[in-house]
């Protein structure tokens, strides 16, 4: 084990002491493998190049990983193709064996793993672990999808043939995964990937290739045979994806990040006509109706707005309420959100961590300035941290106009802007007014205005009296221009699986 559990104990001035010390995190970067994984071999890239990896509590380098070429993609894909027909004919018992031992590894590995996953993209341990946790549940879940993959057989309506239907794997898939969840962005697609039996090249984030390589090692511990999962990193991830995306031998494309990047990932993907899967941005409206119990809606708002520094599709963008219980609501939260302890995510009593890099708190800085030219005022925090590290202030900001961006933008950053309504159809007209639709949050003990608003509400997902939905049993994804496609739950296998029919003459 890592990570030492010390009390905390703070000095009279508020500073928590770390929880890790400097040779236990050199230790567990020391542990990951630095190189590409092709076809069971980690190398360097063809180039010889490195990518260093920054901590974003300090602007430090942590170290440094292969930076790969399109030469290194294009073996990565010749790879995947090599491999994809024994695994697709690897029986699914030996598939799901690999996803369990998986599942237990991560488990029995969850301090290093999150430690980690803490060290190269900021939030604080308890957040990391609990990822971790996440992360791992989606390889048990696929591990028994893999021996639930059915077809069908019936007689035909004029009874002189039979349907035949068979699921087979898509093929050789390219996974392109952002940096604020290293760990489950990547499990929700390698695990139904291989229960299905596709072979794979994965490019993680540049910011956080750790997290994917020890994750990418689990798995190679674990029996994945060489070939079926090969990773590249690269500091040109449009360079790294354009040969495998124009190879016509790549049968699938999942993509989870952002909405203007998936659009230009579609438009590339049509040329081969492949299969996609898109997990994309989101503006996540928070409503909160009269009768709401209070309690539950401030601590679902902190979860749906805090949670990994409100670097998160998920996160609660923009919080509806109800004119009569605004002000309630809104003097809670900031003293909740005033609360919070910022600080390297290492340090014991740690709630919230830095943002990942200085052009994504400029963003976060930039849409607060518009909201209070445009006359919101920050209740709370609305400022950058001065000294090392990319911290910005959690921030509540009330009278927020209607024409602010930070209503209709991506915040990604601890920023939680408050308006009101005055009827149900305001509140739905509101919420629904954005060209993004991942998930909604909606808080009522009412339970018609609870049905009558759900079925309303534009999107893929609602947190209904809570303010987390991911589960790895359910389906995770978006409508409109927040995705294509769903991962986890019954519906995540699908995206792997083509189904073929058979007209048999009898
Ligand atoms: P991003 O800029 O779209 O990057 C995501 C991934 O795409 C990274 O690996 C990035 O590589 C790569 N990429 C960027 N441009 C590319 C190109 N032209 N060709 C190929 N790959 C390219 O998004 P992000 O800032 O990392 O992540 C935040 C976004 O992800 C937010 O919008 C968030 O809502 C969304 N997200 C959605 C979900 C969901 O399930 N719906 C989950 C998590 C996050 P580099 O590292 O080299 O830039």
């Amino acid at each position: 084990m890592i990570v030492d559990r010390r009390r905390a104990l703070r000095d009279d001035a508020g500073w928590a002491l770390p929880m890790t010390t400097a040779a236990q995190e050199q230790q567990a970067i020391d542990a990951v493998p630095k190189e590409l994984f092709i076809a069971g071999e980690w190398r360097e890239g063809a180039g010889g190049a490195r990518l260093s990896v920054e901590d974003p509590a300090t602007g430090g380098a942590l170290c440094e990983v292969a930076d790969g070429t399109p030469d290194d993609a294009r073996a990565a894909l010749d790879a995947a193709v090599e491999a994809q027909d024994s695994w697709a004919q690897t029986p699914p018992v030996e598939r799901a064996e690999i996803l369990h031992r998986a599942f237990e590894a991560m488990n029995e590995r969850t301090d290093e793993l999150a430690l980690l996953m803490t060290l190269e993209m900021g939030k604080a341990l308890p957040e990391a672990r609990a990822e971790i946790v996440y992360a791992a549940e989606f390889f048990r879940w696929f591990s028994g999808e893999a021996l639930r993959i059915d077809g069908s057989y019936k007689v035909a309506g004029n009874g002189a043939s039979r349907v035949w239907v068979m699921r087979q794997p898509v093929g050789p898939c390219y996974f392109i995964t952002p940096w604020n969840f290293p760990c489950a962005m990547g499990t929700r697609k390698l695990g139904p990937a291989i229960a299905a039996g596709c072979t794979m090249v994965w490019k993680p984030a540049q910011q956080t290739p750790l997290s994917a390589l020890a994750q990418t090692k689990i798995l190679e511990d674990c029996g994945l045979p060489p070939g079926v999962l090969n990773v590249i990193m690269s500091s040109s991830s449009s360079g790294v994806s354009a040969p495998i995306i124009s190879d016509s031998r790549l049968r699938k494309l999942s993509f989870t990040g952002s909405t203007e990047v998936g659009r230009k990932l579609i438009a590339q993907s049509a040329e081969n006509v492949l299969r996609v899967s898109m997990e994309l941005g989101g503006n996540a409206p928070f409503l909160v109706f009269d009768d709401a119990d209070i309690d539950a809606v401030i601590e679902g708002a902190l979860l749906a707005k805090m949670r990994n520094i409100g670097e998160a599709c998920t996160s609660a963008n923009r919080f509806h309420i109800a004119a009569p219980r605004a002000e309630e609501f809104t003097s809670r939260l900031v003293e909740r959100m005033s609360a919070l302890r910022l600080g390297r995510g290492t340090e014991e009593g740690v709630d919230t961590g830095p943002l990942i890099d200085a052009d994504q708190r400029a963003k976060v800085s930039a849409l607060v300035a518009d909201a209070v030219e445009r006359g919101a005022e920050a209740l709370v925090g609305g400022r950058d941290v001065d000294g090392a590290g990319y911290f910005y202030e959690p921030t509540v900001l009330g009278g927020v106009t209607a024409d602010a961006r930070v209503l209709s933008e991506e915040i990604f950053g601890p920023v939680a802007p408050v308006t009101t309504f005055d009827s149900t159809d305001e509140a739905i007209a509101a919420a629904n007014d954005t060209e993004y639709g991942l998930v909604a949050y909606v808080f009522t003990r009412d339970l018609d205005r609870a049905l009558h608003v759900c079925e309303r509400l534009d999107t893929g997902m609602i947190g209904l009296n809570q303010g987390i939905v991911s589960n790895a049993g359910a389906p995770f994804g978006g409508v409109k221009q927040s995705g294509i496609g769903r991962e986890g739950g019954n519906e995540g296998i699908d995206e792997y699986l083509e189904t073929k029919y058979v007209a048999i003459r009898v």
